[in-house]
C-alpha cells in the first residue's frame, strides 16, 4: 500500500454508507477516493427516475444532506409533492423540490441514452463533488422483497410500508443482465485499500458485488481489504438489516456479518459494544479492531476514518512481516 497517498476505493450504499464516505473524503486528498454506490434502490417515480443511494452520497460529500434525516437535501420544501398529491398521485416517496431537480436532469440525460454512470459523474460535478462515485452497473438491477403481502420493491418495503412487514426472502433482479461498468472495475483494480462501509450488507453491498465481474475483481484484488461492521450492540443504528440478516439465514452479529463477506475481507472493524465477539471473529482468520463506530458528527466520522487507514496501514505491515 502506498503509504502517503492510498488509493481508497469504498463500497457504500446509502446512509450508514454516505457517513464513512464523509469521512474518508475529509482526510483524502481530492481524487484519491472513489466510492462504488448501490443502484439496487432505484425506482420509477412520476416518470423519473429516482437513484436513492447514489443522491444521499452525493448530498453528503456535497455537504448538502438534511442532517437530521441522513438523506435529502437540507432546506427542502415540497410544494411539488403537494401538488401531485392533490392530483390524486401518490406521494409516500418523500422527493423535495430541490431533490426533484436531480431527478428531472437524471431522467432527461437517460432519455437521450447518456449512460447512467456518465449521469452520476455529471451531477456529482455540479455539486462540488471531489471523490469519484462510480456505479458498479449501468443497467437495471432491483432489490425485490417477499413479504406475506407478496412481493414488494425495495422502495415500497422501506418507505411505503416503513420495514413492517416480514421479510419472506430477498431477491435481486436483473442480475442475468447486468454488466459491470469500466469504471467500478478501474476503481477496484487500481484501489490500494478497499474498504466496505457499514452499510446493509444484504441489499445495499450485496447488489454491488453480485454484478457479475466486480465481486470477483474485489476478491482477486492484493489491496487491503476492510469492512465496518453496520451493527452496534447486536443491532442496526437504523433500517432493517439486523431482520434482513435473519431472513437470509445469517446470524444477527458481527459473525453474520464475517459470513456475509467470507474470503473477501482481511479486517473487519466493530464497536466496543461488541468486543467479545473479536475471538470468534479471529478464529475465522479475521484481523479485529475494536472502536467506536457511531458516526454522529463530522469529527467522529473523521476519526473513524482515520483509525480505518491506521489499521489498514498495520495489515500490511503484518503481511509483510510474515513473508
Ligand atoms: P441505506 O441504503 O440508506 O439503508 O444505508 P446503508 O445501507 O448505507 O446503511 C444502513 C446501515 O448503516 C444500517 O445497518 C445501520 O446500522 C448502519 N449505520 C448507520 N449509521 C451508522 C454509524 O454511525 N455507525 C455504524 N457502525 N453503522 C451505522
Amino acid at each position: 500500500m502506498n503509504r502517503h497517498q492510498p488509493r481508497i476505493t469504498l463500497l457504500a450504499g446509502g446512509v450508514g454508507g454516505a457517513k464513512l464516505a464523509a469521512g474518508l473524503a475529509a482526510i483524502c486528498e481530492p481524487g484519491q477516493l472513489s466510492i462504488i454506490g448501490n443502484v439496487a434502490d432505484d425506482q420509477e417515480f412520476h416518470g423519473l427516475w429516482v437513484s436513492p443511494d447514489i443522491d444521499t452520497l452525493t448530498y453528503t460529500l456535497a455537504g448538502r444532506i438534511d442532517s437530521d434525516k441522513g438523506w435529502g437535501l437540507a432546506n427542502e420544501s415540497n410544494r411539488v409533492l403537494d401538488g401531485l398529491k392533490r392530483l390524486g398521485c401518490d406521494s409516500w416517496m418523500y422527493l423535495g423540490d430541490q431533490d426533484l431537480a436531480t431527478h428531472i436532469m437524471r431522467s432527461h440525460l437517460r432519455q437521450q441514452g447518456v449512460r447512467p454512470s456518465v449521469i452520476a459523474q455529471r451531477i456529482a460535478e455540479s455539486f462540488r463533488v471531489q471523490s469519484n462515485i462510480v456505479l458498479p452497473t449501468d443497467d437495471r438491477l432491483q432489490t425485490r422483497v417477499r413479504t406475506p403481502q407478496g412481493w414488494l420493491s425495495f422502495q415500497e418495503y422501506f418507505v411505503r410500508e416503513q420495514c413492517q412487514p416480514e421479510i419472506l426472502e430477498i431477491q435481486l433482479d436483473g442480475l442475468e443482465h447486468a454488466t459491470v461498468t469500466p469504471e467500478a472495475l478501474a476503481a477496484i483494480r487500481e484501489a490500494d485499500l478497499l474498504v466496505i462501509a457499514p452499510s446493509n450488507p444484504i441489499v445495499s453491498i450485496g447488489p454491488i458485488l453480485a454484478v457479475p465481474g466486480l465481486g470477483q475483481a474485489f476478491a482477486l484484488s492484493n489491496a487491503v481489504k476492510i469492512a465496518v461492521s453496520p451493527l452496534i450492540g447486536g443491532a442496526t443504528v437504523k433500517g432493517p438489516a439486523d431482520r434482513m440478516l435473519s431472513a437470509c439465514g445469517y446470524s444477527c452479529d458481527n459473525v453474520g456479518i464475517a459470513d456475509c463477506y467470507t474470503d473477501l475481507i482481511d479486517g473487519l472493524i466493530i464497536d466496543h459494544q461488541d468486543q467479545s465477539e473479536t475471538s470468534d471473529l479471529e478464529q475465522r482468520g479475521l484481523n479485529v479492531m475494536v472502536t467506536h463506530t457511531l458516526m454522529q458528527h463530522t469529527a467522529d466520522k473523521a476519526r473513524l476514518a482515520r483509525e480505518l487507514l491506521q489499521f489498514a496501514q498495520e495489515l500490511v505491515t503484518v503481511e509483510k512481516l510474515a513473508c
